[in-house]
């Protein structure tokens, strides 16, 4: 008898829950059964891995977050898996128009090939979608939904006032912070009381009930930390909030689950989330991935280093890269860098292999503290990558870059493309090609001269590097170089021409018989090289000079050495 009456409680008990879960979710017909059967499980190769890049449109995109998509790329791509962009939208209040654009095309700049998800604005690939969470919320309450039925979840009316009141009392008893064991207020309260609120017409949020203890440690697998103990959570955690959307918690079991993820790549900041995440797979009765966290990258401010911060830093945003001309390879490559120590060799010996030919490997990315950035690495990496481009992806990628952010360097330079074009080509071949720029942003210096509308040094600027010597005496030389220059002349001819020249107008024709009797000069050859350099170029610093004169052309050089007027 006692035993009929216990199994009526039960039923009666079930009965209320559905109930609850009936008045709570009114729309929610799909049982989570139903949903699982639309997410077959992805037929895959042995070794395979399925990662993501799930970041939140918050209008700014991360160089760490670049970061994560970077190593869950090649993980993918590799192994021959799958990568794909899940939008976590699930914050209306953080909702920033254009951030979704930012993410699909600052992947697509730096050359992260998505397999799904939304690829192009408005354009979705892939069958395990929808892809943003936001067109999500009817799956999350569907799984929430079964979850009152089984107990395992339940409404909390709280308001905000509340809450506050309660973290003040946990303070002054000196526990624990949060929404847990005795202080979760409707943890135990009855369905039939919750029914009660609604037909009130309050909103709740429905929170997990948690059966996890903090003294317990759980062993986790961090795929870049290794084995790691970490306390269990008793958190009643919100897993819906009020307006019918998951917390991240949630979301993010539920869409790994069901979008087959097997690799967790993210932020070292939920590491310290991670037991609560793999007790929400337990409940759920799903297997989780793996998980990796990584550290952040990081910054030297004086002797200390301290993470990359997107309030204060503005080289943690990727646009900044952008904007500074780095090429989107130079950028890929220093990332693969700081994440593999073993790249820099293959890089050195691979110079006609891309960085998608480069495998990643796991265990060299580092345990500890995150990785350093360091812009002159990523200037070597960066000039290295320029001057291995051909002639017209050189021409076109800076082309690109001073369109969007120096219009009038790009007009000079499209005025007269095959003149640019050989302006770009100066020291390119051999031995010792040309590695002077890092990024487009240089471009005006290095280049800007050969055109007469950037060119923009005054005859003071001019006299002001030459103070050494007096301006009669450089206008004396610059004239007597502007009416010997002839194009036609061979490097060799030009070199004997100009130290014959010097040597008529009291200078050493070179070194060494200068040294060897300085009283009998003005100066050297150098001086005279240095005056004309200055005057074409605008400092004393250049590529080979005759080559410079070769593509100014003969007007050019005469126009600037004859119209010296300092
Ligand atoms: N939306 C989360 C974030 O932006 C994603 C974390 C994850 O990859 O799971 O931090």
């Amino acid at each position: 008898m006692c035993y009929y009456n216990d199994i009526m409680a039960l039923d009666n008990n079930l009965l209320a829950r559905q109930k609850l879960a009936a008045a709570l979710f009114p729309k929610i017909e799909e049982s989570p059964q139903m949903i699982e059967a639309r997410y077959p499980r992805r037929q895959l190769k042995l070794g395979a891995m399925v990662t993501r890049i799930a970041p939140s449109p918050t209008g700014f995109m991360h160089l760490g977050g670049l970061y994560t998509a970077l190593i869950s790329e090649r993980l993918a791509h590799q192994s021959g898996g799958v990568f794909f962009l899940r939008i976590e939208d699930t914050d209306s209040k953080r909702a920033v128009p254009g951030a979704l654009e930012l993410i699909i095309n600052s992947l697509a700049h730096f050359g992260l090939k998505l397999d799904e998800g939304e690829t192009e604005l408005g354009r979705e690939i892939g069958d395990y979608g929808p892809y943003q969470q936001s067109k999500r919320a009817s799956i999350y309450q569907a799984f929430v939904k079964q979850l009152i039925v089984s107990g395992q979840a339940y409404p909390a009316f709280e308001t905000v006032e509340e809450l506050e009141e309660l973290t003040k009392k946990q303070e002054a008893s000196k526990v624990a912070p949060g929404y847990y064991g005795p202080w979760a207020y409707w943890r135990d309260k009855t369905p039939a009381e919750a029914l009660a609120m609604l037909d009130k017409g309050f909103k709740p949020v429905i929170r997990w009930r948690s059966n996890g203890d903090p003294e317990h440690q759980v062993i986790v697998n961090d795929m870049f930390k290794g084995r790691l103990a970490l306390r269990e959570s008793n958190q009643d955690i919100v897993l819906l909030k009020s307006d019918g959307l998951p917390t991240y918690h949630l979301a993010h079991v539920i869409d790994d689950h069901l979008m087959g993820t097997t690799h967790v790549i993210r932020g070292d900041e939920w590491l310290s989330s991670l037991p609560l995440h793999l007790q929400l797979f337990a409940t759920l009765g799903w297997q989780p991935p793996v998980y990796g966290h990584l550290a952040p990258i990081q910054k030297l401010v004086g002797q200390s280093r301290r993470k990359l911060s997107k309030r204060h830093d503005p080289e943690a945003s990727v646009t900044f890269y952008d904007e500074a001309g780095y090429p989107p390879e130079a950028v890929i490559s220093y990332l693969l860098n700081l994440a593999n120590p073993s790249f820099e060799a293959w890089f050195m010996s691979h110079p006609d292999k891309r960085w998608e030919d480069y495998l990643l490997i796991i265990a060299e990315l580092k345990k500890g503290a995150g990785a350093l950035l360091d812009f002159q690495k990523l200037d070597s990496y960066s000039k290295e990558i320029i001057s291995r481009l051909s002639l017209n992806e050189l021409l076109e990628q800076a082309l690109t870059w001073a369109k969007k952010y120096d219009p009038p360097l790009a007009q000079a330079m499209s005025r007269d493309l095959a003149y640019t074009t050989e302006v770009l080509n100066i020291d390119r071949s051999g031995e010792r090609r040309r590695k002077d720029i890092a990024k487009w942003s240089e471009l005006r210096a290095v280049i800007g001269y050969f055109y007469d509308d950037i060119w923009a040094a005054t005859p003071l600027d001019l006299a002001s590097q030459l103070g050494d010597y007096s301006l009669s005496e450089i206008r004396t030389i610059a004239q007597a170089v502007a009416a010997s220059y002839k194009p036609q002349d061979s490097q060799a001819e030009w070199l004997a021409k100009l130290r014959q020249l010097s040597q008529t107008l009291g200078y050493a024709p070179d070194t060494i018989s200068y040294r060897q009797n300085p009283q009998r000069y003005k100066g050297s050859f150098g001086d005279v090289a240095k005056i004309i350099r200055v005057l074409l170029v605008g400092r004393n610093q250049s590529p080979d000079l005759y080559a410079v004169m070769q593509v100014m052309g003969q007007e050019r050089v005469r126009t600037r050495l004859a119209n010296f007027t300092g």
